[in-house]
């Protein structure tokens, strides 16, 4: 893990992490007097597993990955904070992304002073193949890659995505926040040949439980202690684990999936014979990228009759489109219905 510990920040690598209660204590113990908690029980006064030990191994489990290999987020947007912090130096370093992509990557370098190197996409939203070596030999430390990507909804090129992972000398993320959705697996199945390779994926799209806020990143497991040596002791409150456990024992996504999917497939057929309709994306995701002729006319004429979309018109790549997430079949069928009648205009 030399290669890894060599691309920390030297305040990361120095860092002797704080060392809580439940840290230095974690079994069961009749009388507990060690974290300054209230002793009356009403299920929430004492502080969560700081290692989130039973949810790690139903999720490994679930993932077939090893629970040293699994880091648990308030939200991924947790590990992509704090994969930057602890890798890139503030004024100094700097990422790498692909846009159009996820607004988070930028956002969460900016607020740590840390510059971010943009490579676009080609106008199919795919990696462009011509620009590879140039990623390849960027000093920045992290490149994000977000596949399906949001907001376009393609997957990337899984032969480009793992050059770029084997051939990069920093840390290459890849985001599969939709992965669930897609009809390639996941590049779970790498982790173990690529020591600078970390997956993200969250609990808030296929699951189902985006008010949760519970984010998962894998990798290899020395790069996984150092977010849990750098993150807060207690980031994932008791009401989240608890949840979570009960909804992962209880629930099967499949059906929902299988319904999102082929309602993606209806919606874009049933888009695609609109007039105002110029193109949609392919989509590997819960969500249509679509190309409109007159798109602001049409979000405003939808937000009137209360239906919410996202104008991605302004983002560079997008022009002209607005991004519709799938919704349940009588949602999609009211959104085509409203569509209709802006038509008749
Ligand atoms: C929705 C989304 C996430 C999920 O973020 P959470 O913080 O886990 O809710 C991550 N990445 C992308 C690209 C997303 O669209």
């Amino acid at each position: 893990m030399e290669r890894i510990n060599k691309l920390l920040r030297d305040s990361i690598r120095q860092l002797k992490p704080y060392s809580s209660a439940r840290d230095e204590f974690s079994g069961k113990a009749n009388i507990m007097l060690d974290a300054n908690e209230n002793p009356f029980e009403n299920s929430i006064n004492r502080y969560p597993d700081p290692h989130q030990g039973e949810l790690k191994k139903v999720i490994s489990t679930l993932k077939e990955i090893p629970t040293e290999s699994i880091f648990l987020g308030n939200g991924s947007d947790e590990a992509v904070d704090l994969l930057i912090r602890a890798f890139c130096e503030p004024g100094t370093d700097s990422i790498l992304i692909t846009e159009p992509t996820y607004g988070m990557y930028s956002v969460c370098a900016a607020v740590n002073n840390v510059k971010v190197i943009n490579i676009p996409l080609n106008p199919d939203f795919n990696l462009d193949a011509t620009r590879v070596d140039e990623i390849l030999q960027s000093n920045s430390k992290i490149i994000f890659l977000c596949s399906p990507n949001n907001p376009s909804g393609n997957l990337l090129d899984e032969t480009l995505v793992l050059q770029i992972i084997s051939g990069f000398k920093g840390i290459v993320v890849v985001d599969e926040a939709y992965i669930d959705f897609a009809e390639r697996p996941s590049m779970i199945q790498h982790l173990a040949s690529f020591p600078n390779l970390v997956i993200l994926q969250t609990f808030s799209k296929a699951w189902g439980m985006a008010g949760l806020r519970l984010g998962m990143a894998f990798a290899n497991p020395f790069l996984v202690s150092i977010l849990n040596k750098i993150k807060y002791p207690y980031n994932i409150n008791i009401c989240t684990q608890e949840t979570a456990l009960k909804r992962l024992a209880t629930f099967n996504p499949e059906v929902q999936l299988k319904t999102i999917i082929s309602e993606r497939e209806v919606l874009a057929q049933r888009l695609n014979q609109h007039p105002e309709v110029i193109l949609i994306h392919p989509s590997s995701a819960n969500f249509l990228l679509v190309r409109f002729k007159n798109p602001k006319a049409v979000f405003h004429y939808l937000l009137g009759l209360g239906i919410i979309v996202r104008d991605r018109s302004s983002v560079p790549g997008c022009e002209g489109c607005l991004r519709i997430t799938v919704g349940t079949p009588e949602e999609n069928s009211n959104l085509i219905l409203a569509l209709n009648t802006f038509n008749q205009q």
